[in-house]
């Protein structure tokens, strides 16, 4: 359930404006836990806490020339508690305080921030502002931690504006780790033990963070043409289905058979293949009847599913399937939950599943 009442920002620090009369920016940071903000326990286990304790261990936020304002959910969670309704929360507070602010900052746990990034990249149609996520792989309050500079950098991209046009730098849901701007869609963490936790599959990085931010700016999506949108629904009965050698026709046919399952996002080899078994067709034909949506994605880092390239995915769009071109397992599962949300026909629904929503594949 989500909240009536919601968290309400409170502004940490009021930058003069600049003596050249630009206007400063000001950027609210949501924080919602993560290892970036944990400290131990008596057991020795990180444990999030408050965004109070966060400020004090980074006195170095009010060089900053920026109005920054925070807000912190009502409980910092570690991110591998995250839940749909928590994404729908931050679409929300977002949405609440659009008209306020330049941009965004959400600091999140690494573990499922790719998850979270790209479902927000889906509830927030028409987005003009960046929304930019980071976190750290070690604690605020350590040494070597890498919180300060996450932050920091996170947040002067999040204040950026195109130096000639004057436009926003960054109109997107993007996630910034170690020193790389990625589409939020498009990431995925593939570390816990570097610094460089996330890469961007199948796009090129939208900024690269060395003593300059070095933006892309011909990666970027355009500027909306409408108003922000946030949508407020997303559908959970879904499941991501793994293919490996061996896999039972017990095992898919109990996972698709779950009651009133309504998507599967369909884990496959290479360029989208699966085994040619009988038996393994006729539970995916089955479920297709039952009216479940199929979304086939690849287990490969790089590429893309091209039904029809070999026998072995040939009958999958004969089957209904749909084909995930270069879609991250993250930013389908995703997908999937939003665009069910969005209660359309099921021809509708596998039109918006194979369309390029948000940036989330490249079309060919
Ligand atoms: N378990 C932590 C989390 O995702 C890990 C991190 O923040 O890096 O919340």
């Amino acid at each position: 359930m989500l909240p009536t009442t919601l968290p309400q920002p409170t502004s940490i620090l009021s930058a003069e404006a600049a003596s050249d009369g630009r206007a400063v920016a000001s950027v609210l940071v949501i924080y919602t836990g993560g290892t970036v903000g944990m400290e131990y326990n008596k057991r020795g286990e990180l444990v999030p806490m408050k965004f109070e304790q966060i400020r004090k261990k980074m006195p170095e936020l009010r060089q900053l020339r920026m109005n920054l304002s925070v807000l912190s959910l009502p409980e910092a969670i570690d991110s591998s508690n995250v839940v749909p309704a928590d994404w729908l929360l931050l679409a929300r507070l977002i949405g609440e305080n659009y008209a306020h602010y330049d941009g965004f900052v959400v600091l999140h746990g690494t573990d499922t921030m790719a998850y979270s990034a790209a479902a927000l990249s889906y509830l927030l149609e028409n987005l003009g502002k960046p929304v930019i996520f980071t976190g750290a792989q070690v604690p605020v309050g350590r040494i070597r931690t890498d919180a300060r500079r996450n932050l920091i950098t996170a947040l002067d991209i999040a204040a950026a504006r195109h130096p000639v046009a004057g436009t926003v730098r960054v109109p997107e849901v993007a996630v910034f780790f170690n020193d790389l701007l990625i589409r939020g869609n498009r990431a995925k963490k593939v570390e816990s033990e570097q610094y460089d936790a996330f890469r961007s599959e199948n796009y090129p990085p939208l900024a690269r963070a060395g003593i300059e931010v070095a933006f892309n700016d011909k990666q970027m999506l355009l500027l909306p043409g409408g108003p922000l949108r946030v949508h407020q629904r997303l559908d959970d009965r879904v499941v991501i289905l793994k293919l490996f050698p061996g896999i039972t026709e017990r095992v898919v046919r109990t996972m698709l058979e779950i009651d009133d399952l309504r998507g599967c996002v369909l884990e496959t080899y290479g360029s989208g293949n699966a085994p040619t078994a009988p038996w393994f067709l006729q539970c995916l034909r089955e479920a297709h009847g039952r009216g479940v949506q199929l979304l086939n994605v690849s287990q490969c880092e790089e590429g893309r599913v091209i039904q029809g390239q070999y026998e072995t995915s040939a009958h999958f769009r004969d089957l209904g399937i749909i084909g995930g071109d270069d879609i991250t397992t993250e930013a389908a599962i995703t997908k999937l939950m939003f665009v069910l949300g969005l209660k359309r026909s099921p021809a509708e629904t596998a039109r918006l599943l194979s369309h390029d929503l948000r940036g989330e594949i490249t079309l060919v």
